[in-house]
């Protein structure tokens, strides 16, 4: 018998997430130097960890043999008070992807129906297909999400309805006021995902608590990947309601975020002022990279997180252009936007260099 009769038709079918290249793998591959390539392909945070979070996580190793708290109960009391809710509303992952995984596992069966923004954050759709669910996908409007043909889209079998903002892609965000009124339009039997991983760039951050104190199917989810330069060790949340924070709970492995992670993302959380440093310098550097590229002649969508869309024609080409300088970037390719790459913003010296090597590139 073959193998592939054994499998669920829905992984047969799975499509597989591109991540942005590793700086060692491209160094192989292109027998470079390793310490000259910059990475600006994944949205990481250019200026690394807070030295808190650093030394708590090397403090951490230190009891690398013992298995982490599996109700992560210290870190889920930090962020309690951080989003000043009850403890038990309060959900930790494996990073947030895990957290959206866990949503399929808790709400979707084959035939389910998941309503999603086009191009949005591409694990939506992943998680979707494999639960057997089908993702519903509606087109932006101006690179943002419309939100209106969003709640037109739901019908009586969806299940989960994603809204990130900012968008990835896209960095285009929606005001609180429109995502209040959206969560109040959908029927009662339709669960909203808030993705909120970059919310820390905003200098005032929608507010969405008033849901959850409404009593509305809501989950918004964070991450520590982003701001807090924390990607490596994979630490997400939620905050929900208390009944859906539990049902999140009760589907997770039973020690699925790691120690180092957890006392890292504890002390991350002290450090406020490295946070607000990385936000005046993602804001300059956005700054920088949208003038660069408005003098290269290039059309950019406007961002308001620390990555911009840039439209360069051949995606594919630049990209591997920039590659082979050392320069790693995302094409827009699998996101159906062939002629576009993803810059994350990093430091002053990595955005010049980014924009003289692509200066150089379209030249030639
Ligand atoms: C990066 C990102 C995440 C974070 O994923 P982690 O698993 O926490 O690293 C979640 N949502 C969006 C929209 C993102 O861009």
């Amino acid at each position: 018998m073959k193998l592939e009769a054994l499998v669920n038709p829905a992984v047969l079918t799975q499509p597989v997430y591109e991540p942005g290249k590793p700086i060692e793998d491209v160094a192989r591959e292109l027998g470079l130097d390793p310490t000259t390539i910059i990475k600006l392909a994944s949205n990481e945070n250019p200026f690394g960890p807070s030295p808190l979070a650093k030394a708590a996580a090397v403090r951490a190793l230190g009891q690398g043999e013992l298995y982490p708290d599996g109700g992560c109960v210290a870190l889920r009391a930090r962020l309690a008070r951080v989003c000043g809710l009850g403890v038990n509303q309060v959900v930790v992952g494996n990073g947030s992807n895990e957290l959206i995984e866990l949503l399929g596992h808790v709400f979707l069966r084959p035939g389910d129906e998941v309503v999603m923004g086009n191009p949005a954050f591409a694990v939506y759709k992943l998680v979707a297909l494999l639960f057997g669910a089908k993702p519903v996908e509606v087109p932006l409007v101006n690179h943002k999400h419309d939100l209106a043909a969003l709640a037109a889209a739901v019908t009586p079998r969806t299940k989960l309805v994603f809204v990130p903002s900012p968008n990835n892609p896209t960095g285009t965000a929606n005001t609180e006021a429109e995502l209040l009124s959206f969560a109040r339009s959908l029927p009662e039997h339709v669960v909203f995902v808030f993705d909120e991983a970059y919310a820390e760039y905003l200098e005032s951050p929608p507010d969405l608590r008033p849901l959850i104190t409404e009593g509305r199917k809501v989950v918004c989810l964070r991450t520590f990947s982003k701001i807090y330069g924390l990607a490596s060790l994979r630490v997400g949340y939620g905050y929900s309601s208390f009944g859906l924070a539990s049902l999140l709970n009760r589907v997770r492995q039973p020690f699925n975020v790691n120690a180092i992670g957890q006392a890292a993302a504890i002390a991350a959380l002290d450090d406020g002022e490295f946070v607000a440093q990385c936000r005046r310098e993602n804001h300059a550097g956005l700054a920088q990279l949208q003038d660069g590229l408005r003098s290269l002649g290039l059309e950019t969508v406007p961002s308001v997180a620390n990555f911009i869309l840039v439209k360069v024609g051949d995606g594919i080409r630049v990209f591997s252009e920039l590659q082979q300088c050392g320069v790693i970037v995302r094409p827009m390719r699998s996101y159906d936007m062939p002629e576009w790459l993803r810059l994350t913003v990093g430091t002053s010296a990595q955005n010049n260099r980014l924009l003289n090597t692509l200066a150089q590139v379209l030249r030639d």
